[in-house]
């Protein structure tokens, strides 16, 4: 058995929190904070501590899903992105760029986030760009 303490930082609000995830044989079990980080000084509150859980939940979805007439049908990814993209292309050219918000995730990386912000004002051109853990 292989385990190991990655250090990272909370991502679910903008206090910032130092945490190390906990990982066994390449599988992320659990979330304990870093008693060295000068924010937190080895505390973390419950939606720190619950960091992890989301990852290896039952309930994650892991295909795209388009709804049509009020219900969900899952899609490849190549249908989902041309959707999406066409779909905000006419958005953008009936109503212009700033009548579209993009709204990021404190459940998805750091990385992630940065390139939802970056395609927001980057590509859509738009700074309506938020996200959960600036609330
Ligand atoms: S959600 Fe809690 S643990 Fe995470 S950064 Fe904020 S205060 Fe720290």
């Amino acid at each position: 058995m292989e385990c190991k303490f990655v250090p990272s930082v909370c991502s679910y609000c903008g206090t910032g929190c130092g945490i190390l995830f906990q990982v066994v044989d390449g599988r992320l079990i659990g979330t304990l904070p870093m008693k060295t980080h000068p924010v937190n000084q080895g505390k973390l509150c419950i939606k720190g501590w619950n960091l992890h859980e989301h990852i290896n939940s039952e309930l994650r979805l892991k295909n795209p899903l388009i709804k049509t007439f009020g219900r969900f049908s899952r899609v490849n990814w190549d249908t989902a992105i041309r959707y999406t993209a066409d779909r905000l292309q006419k958005i953008i050219k009936k109503h212009g760029p700033d009548s579209v918000g993009v709204l990021v995730s404190a459940k998805a990386t750091n990385e992630e986030n940065y390139l939802a912000q970056k395609f927001a004002r980057a590509v859509i051109g738009t700074n309506n760009v938020d996200h959960c853990a600036r609330l």
